[in-house]
C-alpha cells in the first residue's frame, strides 16, 4: 500500500519537537501533553530587506526600497501534513506603481534546493557579465 502525506491513515502524531524547531515544545511532549500543544514547528527566520535601487544613469527608482523576504522551515499544522516540513518563502515588495504585492511559496526541501541553485546560477551569470563589462572598460 502506498501512502501519501495526505492519507489520514498514514498520519502518526509526532512525539518530539523537531531538531530545527525554535518553539521549545519538547518539555511539553515530555510532560505528556497532547500533540496539539505542539502542532506547529518552526525554525528560526532568515531574511533580508529589499533596499532601494536607482538607475545610475537617470536616477529613476528601479525599486523603492521597501519590503523584503523571510524564509523558514515549517511543519504545517494541517492533519495529514504534519510529517512533511516545508520551506516557507515569504516575499513582499512594491511594484513599479508602488502597489504592495506578496508571494508565499511553501517548498519541499528538494524544491528549495533547486530554487537556491537557480538563484546562485543567475547571480553568478550577472556577476560574470559585470566582470566582462569592467574588463572592457580597462
Ligand atoms: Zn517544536
Amino acid at each position: 500500500m502506498t501512502t501519501t502525506p495526505t492519507d489520514p491513515q498514514s498520519y502518526t502524531p509526532p512525539t518530539r519537537c523537531l531538531n530545527w524547531c525554535v518553539g521549545g515544545h519538547q518539555a511539553s511532549f515530555d510532560d505528556g501533553n497532547p500533540v496539539e500543544v505542539a502542532s506547529r514547528h518552526e525554525s528560526e527566520d532568515y531574511g533580508e530587506r529589499l533596499y532601494g535601487l536607482a538607475n545610475p544613469v537617470n536616477g529613476a527608482t528601479v525599486r523603492p526600497g521597501v519590503g523584503g523576504w523571510t524564509a523558514r522551515l515549517e511543519q504545517p499544522d494541517v492533519i495529514g501534513w504534519r510529517r512533511l516540513a516545508l520551506v516557507r518563502l515569504d516575499v513582499d515588495d512594491y511594484d513599479y506603481q508602488h502597489k504592495p504585492r506578496r508571494v508565499v511559496l511553501n517548498l519541499t526541501a528538494g524544491e528549495a534546493r533547486v530554487l537556491a541553485a537557480q538563484l546562485v546560477a543567475l547571480a553568478d551569470a550577472e556577476d560574470a557579465d559585470l566582470g566582462m563589462v569592467k574588463a572592457a572598460r580597462r
